[in-house]
């Protein structure tokens, strides 16, 4: 039943980590020269492995998550022989128990790549044509969702931070194993475009104001957010001459985070989002800002 279904996974499965190492196992057994690994909000929203390696055949597809179920033993002298990682045919079924998983594979006999979404008990619900290259990504989204007691273990920033330092330990454990794996972390790719005004030689700004002409976007959407207005202002008062000070710097800066980062029904008029990692996000903007103006004065 349900109940030992998950009890049994949650040996397995018993951190973002877990998720990590079991995936990238599967990527080294499967030949992978090449794994890229994405954590959004620290692998709670979402994990993604994608590796070059050999693919899933589509025959093999509707029992990749079956409990029990592997590819790599056919016999039990195979078990004495044994080269893989992975032989119990538990780690892909024991995610999808804890959460949603989406797999999207191709081998070199396939024509292209097949997305498939799979449910809590491993069986593949939906399946749509995608356009990555060979090999494997797995997606993990919204882990330990339907054990809010687990979740809640990992509610602190300490924590997720310790589970993050364990992901890169990890990583650079099978890099040095591994030394022809060329191997990547990213962890809330964040992406900024924008205006902002350049500090000349004599430091003053270019592009002023008599007006405050200042516009902050979140994945487009115009919002208002004091926290990085603010920081903006403190780097920009260093670099603003005195009888400009009854002028604004005109900015605009529009910050891309993936979706599941921010919850934009926060006000009905949504221009207040929030943001789910902000000090991720504080932090690349003031990098931006210390490049262009210097750093702020102790
Ligand atoms: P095990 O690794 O013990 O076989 P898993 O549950 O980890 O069990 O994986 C189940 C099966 O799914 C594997 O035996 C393999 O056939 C397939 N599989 C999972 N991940 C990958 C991958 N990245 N590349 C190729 N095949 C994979
Ligand atoms: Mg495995």
């Amino acid at each position: 039943g349900e109940t030992i279904r998950l009890l049994s996974s949650s040996q397995v499965i018993t951190s973002v980590v877990s998720v990590v190492k079991e995936l990238i196992e599967n990527s080294l057994d499967a030949s992978a020269t090449g794994i890229d690994i994405k954590l959004e909000n620290y692998g709670f929203s979402k994990i993604e492995v994608r590796d070059n390696g050999s693919g899933i055949k589509v025959v093999d597809v509707p029992f990749m998550a079956i409990k029990h179920y592997t590819s790599k033993i056919s016999c039990s002298e195979d078990l004495e022989r044994l080269t893989t990682y992975g032989f119990r045919g538990e780690a892909l079924g024991s995610i999808c128990s804890v959460a949603e998983v989406l797999v999207t594979t191709k081998t070199a006999a396939d024509d292209f790549s097949i997305q498939y979404a799979l449910d809590n008990n491993g069986h593949v619900t939906s399946k749509k044509p995608s356009h990555l290259g060979q090999g494997t990504t797995v997606t993990v989204l919204n882990l330990f969702k339907n054990l809010p007691v687990r979740k809640q273990f990992y509610s602190t920033n300490r924590k997720c931070k310790e589970e993050l330092k364990k992901v890169q330990d990890l990583l650079t454990a099978y890099g040095i194993i591994k030394p022809d794996l060329r191997i990547a972390l990213t962890h809330n790719k964040i992406n900024l475009s924008g205006f902002l005004p350049k500090a000349e030689s004599d430091s003053s700004l270019t592009s002023l104001s008599s007006s405050e002409r200042s516009f902050i976007f979140i994945n487009n959407r115009p919002v208002l957010q004091k926290e990085i207005l603010k920081l903006i202002r403190q780097y920009y008062s260093q670099v603003m001459q005195k009888d400009c000070t009854r002028l604004y710097p005109v900015f605009f800066l529009n910050i891309t985070v993936p979706a599941s980062a921010v919850d934009v029904n926060v006000t009905p008029d949504k221009t207040q989002v929030l943001l789910h990692y902000k000090e991720s996000v504080l932090l690349a903007v003031e990098n931006v800002l210390k490049s262009l103006y210097g750093p702020l004065p102790a």
